[in-house]
């Protein structure tokens, strides 16, 4: 009854229109279907991410890919308990047999993964966030709505990647929703008013991608944005910077200077000063430890420091930075480790050490809502899905709607306790 009897892949588009492994695992009893997301400011030290190479849409094609899962997974997984998601992950990363899963592709191995995941979850008739969670202790996440883009994700020249917005003080996660999407409004007419209608023309996340380059003046106008609508103190905001995309020889090219380090922390010493930031994401370079380091030293107590390239949800690296003191919360990507039951090693390994967990997509999507799930069973209280735009980013956050619904009265909202 639990066992496979088929694993079909396809190559599908993602939100930028290139090519991504979607996977169909059946049972005699269900059908788990789950795609793949891409980063454009990837860290060096993810799962690799097989391409074809040559012609075929530039390069980008996932054709290897899909016949790795059919010529060489599939067979190897058929008849398997789709309820053992560890022995099937483990026959994969065995069969795949490299460190960064660069034989099979971590976009084979991770889409099976995940859609073995939700065949299981259908085989024995149970919602996903409660097959993969702790349904004694359910908790809906912040939402952080990326709402102004930068960086790679954005054709402006604002050096930080992600601007967001956190409704922490709103009591559930349809009120926080709500008071997001009327700020990235609100935000929208403002910038429509300074700069003209190109300013609310959206990047990758689906942010504005406004015509500015002072790295300070996105966090006033997000901030004017919050207070005109009278949610002081209630929505606050967090950076993703994704600092190693200008991060060369030692020095950061950031807001038209050459920074060294300790002057990147001195930056964020004065803008969390100034500003209600409570998270900062890659505010250094994925090689740069020591200033990791340093600024976890400097403002750790005061605010959230999350890693992604520099873990790229890898456990073993992501155990190093909790025995070196660097950062105090991970980034959860799927997708960079490339399996399931590796990424779920990694949250438990940030959580047992009081690690805050941020569940996040990549800026290349799908409408695979897999995330969603995975953030309410984790309990981590916080996931990041890109702005309130853009049918791949809100088709997460919809799916917290419907969570949210029917668990009624048996949940909670906000960030957990180590946040
Ligand atoms: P990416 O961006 O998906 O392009 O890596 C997201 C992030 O840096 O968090
Ligand atoms: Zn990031």
């Amino acid at each position: 009854m639990y066992e496979v009897n088929s694993i079909d892949a396809l190559e599908v588009l993602d939100s930028r229109g290139n090519p991504t492994v979607q996977v169909t695992v059946t049972t005699p009893v269900s059908i788990g279907k789950a795609s793949v997301p891409s980063g454009a400011s990837t860290g060096k030290r993810e799962a690799l991410e097989l391409r074809d190479d040559g012609e075929r849409y530039r390069g980008k094609g996932v054709l290897t890919a899909v016949e790795n899962i059919e010529e060489q997974i599939a067979p190897m997984l058929i008849g398997y308990d789709v309820r053992d998601q560890v022995g099937i992950d483990k026959t994969m990363l065995e069969l795949d047999g490299t460190e960064d899963k660069s034989s099979l592709g971590a976009n084979s191995i991770l889409a099976v993964s995940l859609a073995v995941s939700k065949a299981a979850a259908a085989a024995v008739d149970l919602p996903l966030y409660v097959y993969l969670g702790r349904p004694n202790d359910v908790k809906l996440p912040v939402p952080f709505l990326n709402v102004i883009n930068g960086g790679e994700h954005a054709g402006n020249d604002l050096d930080i990647q992600e601007h967001m917005i956190a409704p922490v003080g709103a009591s559930n996660f349809s009120e926080a929703l709500r008071m997001g999407v009327e700020v990235y409004h609100a935000l929208g007419a403002l910038l429509k008013d300074r700069y003209g209608p190109v300013a609310t023309n959206v990047g990758d996340e689906g942010g504005y991608a406004p015509p500015i380059d002072d790295p300070i003046e996105p966090f006033e106008l997000i901030l004017e944005a919050i207070d005109q609508l009278g949610y002081t103190g209630e929505v606050k905001i967090a950076v993703d910077t994704a600092a190693s995309e200008f991060y060369t020889d030692g020095l950061y090219s950031f807001g038209g200077k050459e920074l060294e380090s300790s002057e990147m922390v001195d930056f964020y010493e004065m803008l969390i000063g100034k500003y209600p930031i409570v998270s900062l994401e890659d505010p250094l370079a994925e090689d740069d430890w020591s200033g990791f380091k340093e600024i976890t030293t400097r403002i750790g107590e005061d605010v959230q420091i999350v890693g992604d390239d520099i873990f790229v949800s890898n456990p073993t690296i992501i155990e190093r930075g909790i025995s070196e003191g660097v950062c105090n919360a991970v980034l959860l990507k799927v997708n960079q480790i490339g399996s399931l039951s590796e990424a779920l090693d990694a949250a438990s390994l940030a959580m047992s050490s009081g690690y805050g967990i941020m569940v996040s997509h990549r800026s290349g999507e799908t409408t695979d809502d897999f995330i969603a799930d995975l953030s309410v069973a984790l309990s981590c209280g916080q996931i990041k899905s890109g702005a309130p735009c853009r049918g791949e980013r809100t088709v997460k956050y919809n799916r917290l709607l419907e969570i949210e619904k029917e668990l009624g009265a048996f949940s909670s909202y906000g960030l957990s306790k180590s946040t």
